[in-house]
């Protein structure tokens, strides 16, 4: 960082903050995490110089003998961690990986059945202002209004009146587990592909630890970045047939050069989620959701669907008459990063919200257990309580401070 310091002492001090506020906040955020220090080594090599149009072995460039390597190690090793037939890990993110799809199964203007992202679908899932709803039709399903959850005989009526071409499975805030059989069965049914965006859940999905959606679904788009604790970065799973198809929507189709960095970034995480101290990590990361849950009901705040499955929870403020947004302020002033939310049915807009929705994979990684969410339980309720006492928020940063004092997160990160 030396280097970073003397020629760019302001980029170099925007990572050092950046740094201090991972390392001192409580990261919540269900979509995020911190990549290890291998990975973190990969991204940041001499291999972000290098051109390397095309795929292994049939490159635009010369001088691709070394990325070639890295890009079939990653290929590999998605494919034995997912037992996929096909992997194309060049996507630039989870959006690209989607789009591949979309370009890949249908022709512009079909019609495709998503999550409605009310509901909490992804923005690639048919967002207005997103290609995805600006060149597709695109019908949204969404949960059962008692228990919040999906209801696949709903899906299936839904399927079978507007005969889509595509059914999208997967999403952004949702806390139970999916039953990717029942969205073969709809899809067999109606004889709609099916896509699953497991984005959020690939690292539960690589440890075993929620069913993967690979033997039901032609296609499975991923990030690299949520549980699964890898670069920022996407890739597409697909059945053999499809191989050449999804292949040419990445390259030329979408992208240009991919990023040779990233991608021996995506090996390592591919690597290191094969190990069984990652399977450990990603059972607790459960168990740190479904206690953390726990104790914020025992609070008094109101938790979507009564539970989680996954590393994720939608929390209802309503109960504590603060809108989602409002909470996210509060606890940014003490330490707390979390997001606001829609919850299923909201009345509020998405920019207010009635909930936020909070994930484990990040603290988790910390080393953090049951006992710190039980804490983490604490801080949050009382901040919440503490809006408008600016003191006692202070206060409470303290604590998380202390907190994650406890848990270091790069100690041999020299900056
Ligand atoms: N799919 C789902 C379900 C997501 O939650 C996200 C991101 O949060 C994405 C796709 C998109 O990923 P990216 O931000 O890399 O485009």
């Amino acid at each position: 960082m030396k280097h970073l310091n003397s020629v760019d002492p302001q980029i170099y001090r925007v990572i050092k903050n950046e740094l201090k506020r991972q390392e001192e906040n409580l990261e919540l955020i269900a979509s995020e995490n911190f990549t290890s220090a291998a990975v973190l080594a990969a991204q940041g090599s001499v291999l972000t110089n290098k051109y390397a149009e095309g795929y292994p072995g049939h490159r635009w460039y010369g001088g691709c003998e070394n990325v070639d390597e890295a890009e079939n190690l990653a290929i590999e090793r998605a494919k034995k961690l997912f037992d996929a037939e096909h992997v194309n890990v060049q996507a630039h993110s989870g959006t690209q990986a989607n789009m591949a799809v979309y370009f890949a199964a249908l022709k512009l203007g079909d019609t495709v059945l998503a999550m409605d992202l009310s509901a909490g679908g992804h923005l690639s899932h048919g967002h207005p202002h997103n290609f995805s709803g600006m060149f597709y039709k695109i019908i949204g399903y969404g949960l059962d209004r008692k228990t919040e959850t999906l209801d696949y005989d709903r899906i299936l009526e839904l399927a079978k009146r507007h005969k889509p071409k595509m059914i999208l499975a997967g999403a952004s805030a949702y806390p139970r587990k999916i039953d990717f059989k029942q969205f073969r069965r709809i899809c067999d049914k109606t004889g709609a592909y099916l896509l699953v965006d497991m984005a959020h859940i690939a690292g539960l999905v690589a440890a075993g630890a929620h069913p993967s959606p690979v033997p039901y679904a032609e296609f499975v788009t991923s990030t690299t970045h949520k549980t699964l604790r890898g670069p920022r970065g996407g890739f597409v799973i697909c059945r053999k047939e499809f191989a050449r198809k999804i292949d040419s929507q990445i390259f030329p189709g979408i992208q240009g050069g991919p990023l040779m960095h990233v991608i021996a970034g995506k090996a390592t995480c591919f690597k290191e989620a094969m190990s069984a101290n990652f399977r450990k990590y990603q059972r607790q990361i459960i168990k740190n959701a479904r206690e953390l849950g726990k104790a914020l009901a025992k609070k008094g705040f109101r938790i979507v669907s009564g539970g989680t499955d996954t590393h994720l929870l939608l929390v209802d403020l309503t109960p504590k008459r603060i809108t989602g947004n409002d909470a996210s302020l509060v606890l940014e002033q003490a330490g707390i990063t979390v997001n606001k939310n829609l919850i299923p049915f909201d009345r509020k807009s998405p920019a207010v919200t009635s909930g936020i929705r909070l994930g484990t994979a990040a603290v988790t990684t910390r080393g953090m257990k049951e006992f710190q969410m039980r804490k983490i339980c604490a801080l949050l309720s009382d901040a919440i309580d503490s809006s408008d006492n600016p003191a006692r928020l202070r206060e409470i940063k303290k604590e998380v401070l202390n907190l994650t004092a406890r848990f270091p997160l790069y100690p041999d990160l020299k900056i």
